[in-house]
């Protein structure tokens, strides 16, 4: 199987790889794992001041990318015979969600685009058939953060990155649930006990409790997982 390969559209390629350059995805990184190319929109801006936005049509505040220079942009990195989903970073987009990682991480890789200012022009984003993803309801300046935040996310699912390969299995959203609780050494710390059944050995005991944990963590937190 080849490299996954990510290649990312920005007007600020030196957000990357930033946080992906350490921890494990900085690792898997350096040993090529996987790949990460950022690519700067300005190269295809035009004119001596090599401009990439311009006042929204029907008026309003803020300026909007173009679509001939995007085009332009994703055209130099995407061949025709591309098959990696071509992601826009967006506050409109699909929720991203854990399943969505998933099928990515199986995949070749993923081609980011990110936004900036008021947006990208809607004529690039079906002429380039651009899927577009919000890490969620609010508004960031551009989308660099979240194409970080969603490489992250697929980076650690790649084979080999992780330590132990369950440790992704047993994770929030894994099973539909959110995880239960952690607790690890001293025994007693501030006067609270770890919980006596943990310390009990009984591994079928353990993993009812946790089970239970889980459900209620999910009814009381986020009741809209449970109904999926
Ligand atoms: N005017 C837009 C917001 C633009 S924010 C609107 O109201 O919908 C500038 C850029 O930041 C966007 O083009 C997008 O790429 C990125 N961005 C902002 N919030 C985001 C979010 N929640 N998820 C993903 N990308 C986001």
């Amino acid at each position: 199987m080849s490299v996954f390969r990510a290649d990312v559209l920005t007007l600020f390629p030196e957000m990357f790889p930033g946080s992906l350059g350490l921890s494990l995805a900085g690792e898997a990184l350096k040993q090529g794992t996987w790949s990460l190319h950022a690519h700067d929109i300005r190269d295809h801006g035009l004119g001596r001041h090599r401009a990439v936005d311009d006042t929204p049509a029907g008026g309003g505040a803020g300026m909007v990318i173009r679509a001939d220079v995007l085009a332009h942009a994703i055209d130099a990195v995407v061949q025709p015979n591309d098959s990696r989903p071509r992601l826009l970073m967006s506050p409109r987009g699909k929720p991203l969600t854990q399943e969505m990682v998933r099928t990515w991480a199986k995949g070749d890789g993923i081609v980011i685009i990110c936004g900036r200012f008021e947006g990208v022009d809607e004529r690039v984003i079906e002429g380039r058939n651009l899927q577009e993803i919000s890490i969620g309801d609010y508004i960031l300046s551009g989308g660099e953060p979240a194409a970080l935040v969603l490489l992250d996310a697929c980076v650690r699912l790649l084979p080999g990155v992780m330590g132990k390969t369950e440790s992704g299995e047993d994770e929030s959203f894994e099973n539909g649930l959110l995880e239960y609780p952690h607790y690890t050494r001293p025994r007693e710390w501030e006067g609270r006990e770890i919980p006596e059944i943990l310390l009990s050995g009984d591994h079928g005991k353990i993993a009812k409790w946790r089970r239970e944990e889980s459900e209620w963590i999910t009814r009381e937190r986020r009741p809209d997982l449970l109904k999926k």
